[in-house]
């Protein structure tokens, strides 16, 4: 068994923790056929499962997960649901594309909250906004890089020193930042088990049923698991950086770990003490600097660190994220996290996805690096649109291709190298 074709992980995720246990997880036992294999109950799956569903109703869909969702990678991220592209989707000096690119995504967003709007689940799905805020210098030019971006698209935002950051997040450790209101923030587990939830029955969801193997026989796909084999007419792998391990995106996307922690609520006494602010979020401005969240429920999430290609050990990881929490609050000094996890993304060089039509009823969508909660809802559904022929906009041309990457082991050699000196450069956003 290949097992890197799909992640396994060291700790279970915070968010999914806090939810009631799933009982109806049902898996792939006996070969099937199906019309549409969907590889991956992620973001992306799912969006593309909802939008096939309603585009063919009499399609037989089966959606594949190797985890069970809420457990899984889209379980595990850290709930920003951006709805303006991130300054590297469009080129700042081509403000129709970052228009266009802006306007798919917002109403993505807004298919996204419809779709959740009736569920039993706490998806505690809002429109917080966000801040972007830096402590170094790094941070501080990708700050202005980030307001060029805001105004050339002509979008709100606060400018906050860090006397207004203080009084609004409760910590000092940020020099400057921008508050942009074009962010919701959400429960992702509960999110991504509400979203699978809604599903039609049409469609059928095995989880704990990891893909292996892929092959083309005569006119169909050939989809197995370790207990059993789909056949399926049309095969759509939304499973992210691990479609590598399957077919068609190698050398383009790669798998990267990153880290969470997630405090207890904390006493009221030590929340009135952290700001005005009762609900946030907070993004690095560097790239490989430390996300802030702040829940309605009073409790601190800090993501931060990664890893190429394997999980790191999460114990050690959690002692520095520890170390990243204190510095942003000394008055914490003694507050432990009740849940600490990883999870994968898949990475692309430039940020750009893998998405489209790939060989004979073969699609892929992947690589939404870290912003795919919409981006990947987007792109999954935009998938279904292409293989059932209809009018898709330009995907290429707005969200560019992922750039070519060397084979291993020059790939892992150039990320550490790379990661280092920005790791270096950005220190002080870590
Ligand atoms: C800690 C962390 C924090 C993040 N924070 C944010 C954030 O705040 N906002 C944001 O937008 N993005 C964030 N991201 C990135 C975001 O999670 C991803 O971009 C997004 O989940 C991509 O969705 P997806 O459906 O394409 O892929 P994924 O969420 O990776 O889902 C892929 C699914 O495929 C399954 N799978 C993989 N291989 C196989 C296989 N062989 N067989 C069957 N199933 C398989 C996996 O179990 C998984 O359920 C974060 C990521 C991490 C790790």
């Amino acid at each position: 068994m290949n097992r890197s074709s799909y992640p396994g992980y060291q700790r279970p995720s915070g968010w999914n923790a806090l939810l009631p246990a799933r009982r109806d997880v049902r898996r792939l036992r006996d070969d099937r056929s199906c019309d549409v294999a969907i590889v991956g109950a992620g973001f992306t799956g799912v969006a593309t499962a909802a939008r096939w569903a309603a585009l063919e109703p009499g399609a037989d869909i089966v959606l594949l997960d190797a985890s069970t969702v809420g457990e899984g990678s889209p379980g595990r991220n850290s709930g920003f649901l951006l709805e303006i592209s991130l300054a590297n989707d469009a080129d700042a000096g081509n403000i129709a594309r970052m228009r266009e690119c802006n306007a798919l995504i917002s109403a993505t967003m807004e298919d996204i909250r419809m779709a959740v709007a009736g569920s039993p689940l706490p998806c505690r799905l809002q429109r917080t906004g966000t801040y972007r805020a830096a402590a170094g210098t790094a941070g501080l030019q990708a700050i202005d890089a980030y307001r060029g971006f805001l105004e050339a698209a002509g979008l709100p935002f606060d400018e906050l020193d860090r006397r207004m950051l203080q009084r609004r997040i409760g910590t000092t450790f940020y020099e400057r930042g921008l508050y942009s209101p074009h962010c919701y923030l959400a429960q992702p587990a509960a999110l991504i088990r509400s979203l699978t939830a809604a599903l039609p029955r049409q469609v059928t969801v095995f989880e704990e049923s990891p893909v292996i193997r892929l092959a083309r026989t005569t006119g169909d796909w050939s989809v197995s698991t370790p207990a059993a084999t789909l056949h399926a007419n049309e095969l759509v792998l939304a499973n992210n950086a691990f479609a590598q391990d399957l077919a068609g995106a190698r050398n383009r996307v790669a798998t990267i770990y990153t880290y969470a922690g997630l405090t207890a609520p904390l006493d009221g006494a030590v929340l009135d003490k952290l700001g005005s602010d009762t609900n946030w979020g907070l993004l690095p401005a560097h790239r490989l600097g430390t996300t802030l969240r702040r829940t309605d429920d009073g409790r601190i999430l800090v993501r931060s660190f990664y890893g190429y290609g394997k999980e790191g050990d999460n114990a050690a990881i959690a002692a520095r994220l520890a170390d990243c929490l204190q510095r942003r609050y000394p008055q914490l000094e003694n507050t432990a996290f009740e849940y600490v996890w990883s999870g994968a993304t898949g990475f692309t060089l430039n940020g750009a996805p893998q998405w489209g039509r790939f060989g004979p009823g073969l699609y892929i969508s992947a690589g939404c690096n870290g912003g795919g909660v919409v981006k990947g809802t987007l792109f999954g559904r935009l998938l279904a649109d292409l293989a059932l022929g209809r009018d898709v906009p330009e995907v290429a041309a707005l969200f560019g291709t992922p750039a070519w990457m060397p084979p291993e082991p020059i790939r892992r050699l150039g990320f550490e190298v790379l990661s280092a000196l920005e790791a270096r450069r950005g220190q002080a956003e870590i």
